[in-house]
């Protein structure tokens, strides 16, 4: 995409998430009349994934060249990702104990919990098992990222053991990923209605803004100290940005179609084309590009990690029970795990934080009390947890070693 149409895409954009906020405040239920426009461009997004993760991630570990190199690269990947995820978290913990937002909160029992307790995952065995599938074919159909990830990883590395014979192999991949980038690209220039519709269509399932006013009442405090939260995380990245990748400010510029868009969708998965092609457009290498961004898109979820244990400190003040220093410390391992195994998807991190919630004892029914307004704070979430995989692309990207050639 050239520079001048990037710039009006993103002007666009931002006026697609402004529009989709105010018109889904004033109307309300009306906005639902559009919502399938936001639903078509979400899946022509997800249509997208599968054959673009696989191509990319193999054709991004075999221009690494050599197996060993995967190790150091993955190690720093993953270093990165722990790194960030534990900061989110500690923020999270830091803001609820200061703020107390729970603290004299009257507890709603909510109806929920059953519904998600049925969906969670029971613990952290499952998180580990979620990274082998028996089927690879029922996990593409069910768009399981990770399990897809782990073997298009092991493939790459067996494909860089098989000499010229694989070279026809790897050059098939190599063209379904430019193809499907091409395929991205051109998406992109749909981000704005899609954008609108998507945003405008959640405000209308709410009732609108009054609607939406009254439903944060109680919980507004704890609306606001994730969001200041996340904020506080975001410039914690940007600073990463600056100092470890050494990039300037404009990446954000290079990289805010991506983060509109995980706006817009509340989902890391449906927005890793765009995000890849952002990146990809800002100059970081595309090995980083290939293997971070899918991998992050699944695995690295700061902004999740900080919401969860944010929202699980909540619950316990609402309850009015106080939680020790050791069992924070459990609130702070657990919340860490439960964001890596939460999808990609919208309102995954409700689901995982069952997870955080046993860990502690408390009562998963306190779900029910942030349910109301969750869907907004994912979309702000969703929106940090794409910059991290974003600044993370970046500062592998400044520690990898120089091309053997372009891939
Ligand atoms: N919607 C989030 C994402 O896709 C996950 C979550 O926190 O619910 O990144």
């Amino acid at each position: 995409m050239t520079h001048r149409h990037a710039t009006i895409l993103l002007w666009l954009l931002l006026a697609a998430a402004i529009g989709g906020v105010v018109c889904g405040w004033f109307f309300g239920a009306r906005m639902l009349a559009i919502g399938w426009l936001g639903d078509l461009f979400l899946d022509a997004l997800k249509m997208t994934i599968i054959p673009l993760v696989v191509a990319a991630v193999i054709t991004g570990v075999a221009s690494l060249g050599d197996v060993r190199r995967l190790g150091r690269v993955g190690g720093y990947t993953v270093l990165y990702y722990v790194t960030t995820t534990a900061l989110a978290v500690a923020t999270g913990l830091a803001l609820v104990n200061i703020i107390q937002p729970g603290a004299g909160v009257e507890v709603l029992q909510g109806t929920v919990a059953s519904d998600y307790a049925q969906k969670a995952p029971a613990g952290i065995a499952d998180i580990v098992r979620s990274l082998i599938t028996p089927n690879l074919v029922a996990a593409a159909a069910e768009q399981q990222l990770l399990p897809l990830i782990v073997f298009s990883l092991l493939f790459a590395a067996a494909l860089s053991t098989t000499g010229e014979t694989g070279r026809p192999v790897l050059g098939f991949f190599e063209g379904l990923n430019q193809a499907m980038m091409t395929v991205v690209n051109w998406l992109m220039y749909l981000a704005p209605i899609g954008v609108f519709a998507l945003i405008g269509k959640e405000f209308g399932k709410a009732g609108g803004g009054a609607a939406l006013l009254e439903q944060l009442g109680a919980v507004a405090w704890y609306f606001a100290t994730v969001l200041i939260g996340l904020t506080v995380h975001f410039a914690v990245l940007v600073v990463i940005l600056r100092l470890v990748a050494r990039r300037r400010l404009d990446y954000l510029v290079g990289m805010a179609r991506a983060l509109l868009t995980a706006f817009g969708t509340a989902s890391s998965s449906a927005t890793l084309p765009l995000s890849m092609e952002c990146a990809v457009e800002s100059q970081v290498d595309r090995r980083a590009v290939k293997f971070v961004l899918p991998l992050g898109a699944t695995i690295n979820m700061d902004g999740t990690a900080l919401y969860e244990a944010a929202a699980v400190m909540f619950i316990a003040q609402a309850y009015g029970i106080d939680l020790s220093a050791t069992q924070q410390l459990v609130v702070f391992v657990t919340a860490t795990l439960a964001a890596i195994g939460a999808a990609g998807v919208p309102q995954a991190g409700l689901v995982t934080m069952i997870i955080v919630l046993t860990a502690v004892d408390l009562p998963v029914e306190g779900i029910g009390m942030i349910l109301a307004v969750d869907w907004l704070l994912d979309r702000f979430r969703t929106t940090v947890n794409v910059w991290g995989d974003c600044v993370g692309a970046a500062v592998i990207s400044r520690f990898l070693p120089a091309a053997d050639e372009s891939a």
